[in-house]
């Protein structure tokens, strides 16, 4: 259930109401809205009996939650969730994009990506230090050395770093190095790791699962804001159907949907939704045309040598390409970037 108070509530009336809802043996989730606060009640079983609430007259309504997923839903919170991190905005009209080698290989590897998409106009410098392979015999990144060579790289650049965790156990460490923790397609529903990262206190970008649904991939959103972190990015990055031509499917479609059921930004990356980057520029575009808020793209100096994903990393001057079509097509929507 959502309480919306009347827009003239004390700070003393609302903790009135989260007192009962606590009373009551649930959780109150403060939602602060551009008139009036909202307040999400999580760890029910079943629908609540509003007449519970009928004391607080500053109570202006109390409405049922329809969906599963209740805090990220626009239900809940009708306007959008800006995700802010450094001079990167997400959502609310602005399109953010993140750019970077699939995998920290080295020093200037890193440096040479950095400062070339920030010169392109990227806003985040993406790279994996724990890579999560298919195979165990294949590059599985450099770990805290490669924490470390994105520090510098943000260092040298001025933008702010977004990095995978794969573990709980190295969230911490992920979160004390790192802007933004990435969680990836495989680890969608490693709902331990959903809860480390919930309560981490940095942003989180969250992949959509190989095979997940868009309800599955809101209700793993769920998990994170449920721990108290708002700060979360949705990433469509293609799912896997009958095709095998493609790497994934990007699912294109899902965007407006995913911006009508929720109020997280959700960005698009047409690298690992299409594993070509013959094919990237063009579902670039289409990610600005189809109402998406940001980028996630990869970029390799040397894509041949890449040690990972190289088949579908641009190059410098393929993506310095890519943001001007882009940029083109977000006048063309309306979207600041
Ligand atoms: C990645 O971003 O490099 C990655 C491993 O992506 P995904 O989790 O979407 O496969
Ligand atoms: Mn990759």
């Amino acid at each position: 259930m959502l309480i919306l108070m009347k827009s003239d509530a004390s700070d003393a009336d609302i903790e009135a109401v989260c007192g009962r809802v606590r009373e009551l043996g649930y959780t109150p989730h403060l939602i602060p809205g551009a008139t009036r606060v909202a307040i999400g009640i999580t760890g029910n079983q079943g629908a609540i009996d509003p007449d519970l609430f009928a004391r607080f007259p500053a109570i202006a309504e109390a409405v049922p939650v329809s969906r599963p997923f209740k805090l990220v839903s626009r239900e809940v919170k009708p306007d959008d969730t800006v995700i802010k991190v450094g001079g990167a905005v997400f959502g609310g009209g602005t399109f953010g994009v993140m750019a970077g080698p699939c995998a920290v290989e080295g020093r200037e590897q890193l440096l040479a990506t950095a400062r070339a998409v920030r010169a392109a106009g990227a806003h985040v410098l993406r790279g994996g230090a724990y890579k999560p392979r298919t195979s165990p015999y294949s590059f599985q990144g450099l770990k805290e050395e490669g924490l470390e060579l994105l520090a510098e790289a943000r260092a040298a650049t001025g933008l702010p770093v977004i990095t995978e965790v794969v573990d709980t156990r190295d969230v911490d460490l992920v979160a004390e190095k790192a802007d933004i923790l990435q969680v990836g397609a495989r680890n969608m529903q490693n709902f331990a790791l959903l809860e480390a990262v919930g309560h981490a206190g940095r942003p989180v970008m969250l992949k959509r699962g190989l095979s997940a649904t868009i309800q599955e991939f809101l209700m793993a959103a769920e998990y994170i804001v449920s721990k108290g972190n708002y700060q979360v990015i949705l990433c469509e990055r293609g799912i896997r159907t009958f095709e095998t031509m493609t790497r994934n499917t990007l699912d294109l479609g899902s965007i407006p949907l995913i911006k009508r059921l929720t109020h997280l930004p959700i960005i698009i990356d047409p690298s690992h939704g299409t594993g070509d980057y013959r094919s990237v520029p063009a579902l670039a575009r289409a990610a600005v045309a189809v109402g998406a808020d940001g980028l996630m793209v990869e970029v390799h100096p040397d894509p041949a040598h890449a040690l990972s994903d190289g088949p579908q990393s641009l190059t410098p001057a393929r993506f310095e390409a890519l943001m001007e079509s882009v940029r083109a097509i977000a006048a063309v929507v309306g979207m600041k970037m």
